[in-house]
């Protein structure tokens, strides 16, 4: 087989509710790239980055003049030719490599008639248990609806996820308001929900004193982990002499040179594969590997996704042995999907791992077509921007936080 064409298409899918993060704001809806790549004899496999647009696309369309003609089971060669770590210094395309991989495999699924799962050593379990990923939410500004501020609307929230899909447990998305505010709100969280697991991720805006407060505040609860308190290895490491809680990361080791020196000094208890982030759902079996020769924890990553790279973690998780926890995802605060079917379903808190060949997701060609339109008039959002708090800049460590009795209405142009 042979490599004759690869194309990319942004698209926006909506969001129930703007989401609401450390850092700024998802503003209702997600931005990804979708991905295909074509082979002579006439299959098409799917991969997906987070975030889009015209620069994007360029980067893919870019990627034939490298990859045209190349056989698609070659995957080592693929990274090395596009993603060399020596030349990444100039030309940084892991996340690139990555959707390329998704797409490869899925095309050596569909030659050979196997899930993913199957050329990845096989799995291991056919459902993958995920977590409520709770956040707080500015109100829908088309409906009004779906504000998550105070504490009753945390338990609200929290309560209906669990009712709607069956989890068991209940990711915290914080770093937003002060931190006795937060604190407070998560205990109410673990009270609530006695019998379930908790985790809270200020995702690395305190400073170190501040993780070591919070997290022994926090020390009789039933905790997963503390997700990044602070940033930074060294940080970590601090926080984690002093605290009797696990501590996870997907920021200060996101790359193998970092989970070498972790492994060499420990800073972080527990690693959160990202299919992207580290360059395909081989590198994430890979890092696995590493981490239970360690003994170190694993868990997975959710950098935002619709339903191509949700089954990229479906079959990661369904290969790796030692997935010791729920893991994340924010595909549950969708609206719907660009994949046939619509939105995969849960069943008491997990998904199924496809069982079609390759990714065992196709594409909707209507919905790409509706949400690529929907990306036109609308445009990328920013991000690490809050929309209802115009000239803020978030510093590391962080002390200008949102106010929780603040209720007034955000406008996000929709
Ligand atoms: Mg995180």
């Amino acid at each position: 087989m042979q490599i004759v064409d690869i194309r990319a298409t942004t698209v926006t899918v909506p969001l129930e509710a703007p989401l609401r993060h450390a850092n700024g704001c998802h503003w209702g809806r997600f931005v990804r790239t979708v991905v295909e790549v074509e082979t002579d004899n006439g299959l098409v496999g799917l991969g997906e980055m987070g975030g889009g647009g015209e620069s994007a696309e360029a980067v893919f369309r870019a990627m034939k003049q490298y990859l045209v003609g190349h056989d698609p089971a070659r995957l080592e060669e693929m990274r090395f030719l596009i993603a060399n770590p020596t030349a990444s210094l100039y030309n940084n395309r892991t996340q690139v490599l990555a959707a390329l991989e998704f797409a490869c495999l899925d095309i050596l699924g569909q030659a050979w008639g196997v899930p993913v799962s199957e050329i990845l050593g096989g799995r291991l379990r056919d459902r993958v248990p995920f977590a409520a990923y709770c956040f707080f939410r500015y109100p829908d500004p088309r409906t009004g609806d779906g504000e998550v501020r105070t504490i009753d609307q945390v338990l609200a929230n929290a309560d209906c996820l669990k009712r709607r899909f069956g989890f068991t447990t209940h990711k915290m998305k914080a770093g937003v308001f002060p931190p006795d505010y937060e604190l407070e709100a998560y205990r109410a969280l673990a009270e609530t929900f006695p019998n379930d697991s908790v985790r809270f991720d200020p995702n690395g805006v305190w400073s170190t004193e501040q993780a070591i407060r919070f997290g022994q505040a926090i020390e009789g609860l039933r905790n997963d982990y503390l997700e990044d308190p602070v940033f930074g290895l060294n940080g970590m490491r601090r926080t984690r002499q002093m605290v009797r809680v696990p501590l996870a990361t997907n920021t200060v080791v996101v790359n193998f040179e970092q989970l070498a020196a972790n492994a060499l000094d420990p800073a972080v208890d527990v690693i959160l594969l990202d299919t992207t982030f580290w360059g395909g759902i081989r590198a994430c079996v890979k890092a696995a590997a590493v981490c239970e020769t360690f003994q170190t924890g694993v868990a997975v990553h959710s950098s935002g996704e619709l339903g191509i790279q949700l089954s990229t973690m479906l079959h990661l998780g369904a290969v790796i042995p030692n997935l010791s926890f729920a893991a994340d995802a924010h595909y549950h605060h969708l609206r719907d999907d660009i994949i046939e079917g619509g939105l995969l379903h849960y069943e008491s808190g997990c998904i199924r791992v496809p069982e079609g060949p390759g990714l065992g997701v196709r594409l909707n060609r209507e919905k790409l077509r509706e949400y690529h339109e929907l990306y036109q008039r609308l445009g990328g959002y920013p991000y690490d921007q809050d929309p209802g708090r115009p000239g803020w800049t978030p510093i590391i460590p962080n002390d200008r936080w949102a106010d929780p009795n603040d209720g007034r209405p955000v406008a996000i142009p929709y």
